[in-house]
């Protein structure tokens, strides 16, 4: 394991181990949502060595790990209205 290596998994450690921040603001998540966040140039190092859910954006956009699943909790539900507001104009109501 090279330097680079170790310090991408103590960074990691030490993001995984992130308490939320007291007082969180939630708002940016909805942001996040709607315009979504800036992810690493491809292809990534980061990534492929800590996986897409711990990669440098990632540990860049979000404070911790859960705040990252709450975004994608919200981000799969946000996908569901969508495609029910689509559904809801494409089948005929009667
Ligand atoms: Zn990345």
């Amino acid at each position: 394991m090279n330097h680079d290596e170790r310090e991408e998994r103590r960074q990691v450690e030490e993001w995984s181990l992130n308490e939320t921040p007291e007082g969180f603001d939630v708002s940016y998540i909805t942001e996040y949502l709607l315009e979504g966040f800036t992810r690493c140039e491809e292809p990534c190092i980061s990534r492929i060595q800590s996986g897409e859910g711990a990669c440098y954006c990632v540990r860049q956009s979000f404070p911790n790990p859960e705040t990252y699943e709450l975004y994608k909790a919200l981000k799969q539900e946000s996908a569901k209205i969508v495609a029910l507001t689509i559904l809801s104009k494409v089948i005929p109501q009667h």
